[in-house]
């Protein structure tokens, strides 16, 4: 579904919330839009809170899986290595156990799609402003909105990676038959792709990440409250370097003193009227 027909779907029945959200923003929707437009290297850092309109629940923070169950053991990659074959048969189980918060996460993953945020970063994109959306979520919701330029900072759901040679192959296309699944280029050993507690990020992804901040004079700060490293250090080094700060959350952060405009709300209702208010500015004649 093209992005600005999916907006429009979700925009419909909420258009009074939207148009109270735009007057509540006016002028910094104005303020931010030019400072969008005036830039020349734009890069998003996304969290969850970009997802929680897609219904999935946060890890922390009310409502939050780990608030619910408790947090997870910071020693998992540690535990991983040390038995993979263990580590595999007890996460397959997780994942068809009623009431199990593995289990309750993946339905509410597997339900998910895309929400007017995820497509409106995709219009950036498309728009030639936006080059490249830093995730902390591995829900693949990003690239699901069609976006080319995801970094996905702490891995995605969807993909297994070896741990000998970095392959990312997709879950789906991997057999269980055996535990731990192998990798089929360098008989390595296959984990998910997501970033265990305790495992480095991946050193390309990592490079990748700090490039487009080291070459941004704006960033979007979408949802993310700044708790993980090393995403988190990541306003503060394109801060340091001049680039103009934007972020879009539900409360203010660690971040809103250092940005230059701080929208308080969701990004699902701000990141349309940005769009909506970027696409006045490059085509004054044609809204
Ligand atoms: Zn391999």
């Amino acid at each position: 579904m093209p992005p600005d027909t999916c907006i429009a779907m979700w925009k419909r029945p909420i258009r009074d919330a939207m148009e109270s959200v735009e007057n509540q923003f006016k002028s910094q929707l104005d303020e931010a839009a030019h400072d969008i437009t005036n830039a020349g290297y734009i890069v998003a850092l996304a969290g969850a809170g970009l997802s929680v309109e897609s219904g999935i629940p946060p890890y922390r923070g009310p409502g939050g899986l780990w608030t619910k169950y408790g947090e997870p053991s910071l020693l998992s990659f540690n535990e991983f290595k040390e038995n993979p074959r263990a580590w595999w048969e007890n996460r397959l189980l997780s994942e068809t156990e009623n009431g199990h918060p593995i289990r309750e996460m993946k339905l509410a993953l597997d339900r998910a799609i895309p929400n007017p945020g995820h497509y409106s970063l995709k219009a950036l994109e498309d728009l030639h402003l936006l080059k490249s959306t830093i995730t902390q979520n591995v829900d693949n919701l990003q690239t699901m909105a069609g976006s080319k330029s995801a970094l996905e900072i702490h891995g995605n759901r969807t993909l297994l990676r070896c741990l000998g040679c970095g392959a990312r192959q997709k879950r789906t296309e991997i057999s269980f038959e055996t535990l731990p699944p192998i990798c089929k280029y360098c008989n390595g050993i296959i984990k998910m792709d997501t970033v265990m507690f305790g495992e480095p990020i991946p050193k390309y992804t990592l490079e990748q990440c700090m490039d487009a901040v080291d070459n941004c004079d704006c960033m979007l700060l979408i949802g993310t409250s700044g708790t993980v490293n090393p995403a988190a250090q990541l306003p503060m080094r394109a801060h340091k370097r001049g680039a103009r700060l934007i972020e879009i959350n539900p409360e203010k952060t660690p971040f809103s003193p250092i940005c230059h405009s701080v929208f308080t709300g969701k990004s699902g209702f701000i990141l349309p009227l940005l769009v909506d208010h970027i696409r006045s500015i490059l085509r004054p004649n044609k809204t």
